[in-house]
């Protein structure tokens, strides 16, 4: 197994591709601190990659709070000695027209999918760079690329984890560490449940590979973005979109 000695921490483990993310990284053989705020779904994933012989632990987190991340982050490392991957995934949509769209709901998308993102790598750094040995994994997404009418504010925050990528690739580089993001397309998760058939079938259209994209999917791209195998990719965004978008 590729990651046996590594320590990995995912943020939105309790469900969806960030619980596959840290499933698939138990199996390559890390241990896992899961972060979410809802405490009793992340103990049913921990269950789960016990159950498969992993190792994993459960630190609830709110990604848009500084405070949380800090003790969250401390919590793990204290934990398990160290963070050697981590995993910025926790998101969340407000989705309207900019017309109708209020502050309050730009700056909540902004502040826990971009800002949370930034504030988490901040907070372990230091132990990816005592190690000399570093991933940062960044899930951003399609629309991050592309653009969406009605998510100016999810478009815009995933744009910025495509530039706070590349930005921290260019920081760390020299310390060992990799930052890389994966965009994924339409997955099948709690997120797009909320989408009408309609919209569901007119997205399937644009899709090249005929199939929405599964939790799996874009876990297979974090776990070899974490690997030695990617050690010469940083700063890359990699598409897991079924052909949805081709930058
Ligand atoms: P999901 O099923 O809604 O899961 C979101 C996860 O984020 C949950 O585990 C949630 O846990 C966590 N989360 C949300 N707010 C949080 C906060 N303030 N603090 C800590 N954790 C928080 O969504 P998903 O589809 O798996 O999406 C995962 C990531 O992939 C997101 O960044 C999303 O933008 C991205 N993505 C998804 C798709 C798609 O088609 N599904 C496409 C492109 C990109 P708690 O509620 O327990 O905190």
């Amino acid at each position: 197994m590729s990651l046996e000695e590594k320590v990995a921490l995912v943020t939105g483990a309790s469900q969806g591709i960030g619980r596959a993310i840290a499933i698939a990284l138990a199996k390559q053989g890390a241990s896992v601190a899961l972060a979410a705020r809802n405490e009793s779904k992340l103990t049913e994933v921990k269950s789960e990659i016990e159950a498969a012989d992993g190792t994993a632990a459960t630190f609830a987190l709110d990604v848009a709070s500084e405070d949380s991340i800090k003790a969250g982050a401390k919590a793990a490392i204290a934990h398990f000695g160290k963070v050697d991957i981590l995993v910025n995934n926790a998101g969340i949509t407000k989705d309207t027209l900019a017309l109708r769209m209020k502050l309050a709901d730009f700056e909540a998308v902004l502040r826990t999918n971009l800002t949370g993102s930034f504030l988490l790598t901040q907070a372990v750094i230091s132990s990816m760079m005592k190690a000399r040995w570093g991933r940062i994994i960044n899930i951003t997404s399609v629309v991050g690329e592309t653009g969406a009418a009605g998510q100016a504010n999810y478009a815009a925050s995933k744009a910025g984890m495509i530039g706070l990528t590349k930005s921290l690739a260019r920081e760390f580089a020299s310390r060992g560490i990799t930052v890389n993001a994966v965009a994924p397309g339409f997955i099948q998760t709690a997120m797009t449940d909320v989408l009408t058939d309609e919209q569901k079938s007119g997205i399937l259209t644009q899709i090249p590979l005929a199939r929405y994209g599964s939790d799996t999917d874009i876990a297979a791209a974090v776990a070899f973005l974490a690997s030695d195998d990617a050690g010469y990719i940083t700063g890359h965004t990699l598409d897991v979109n079924g052909g949805m978008y081709m930058g």
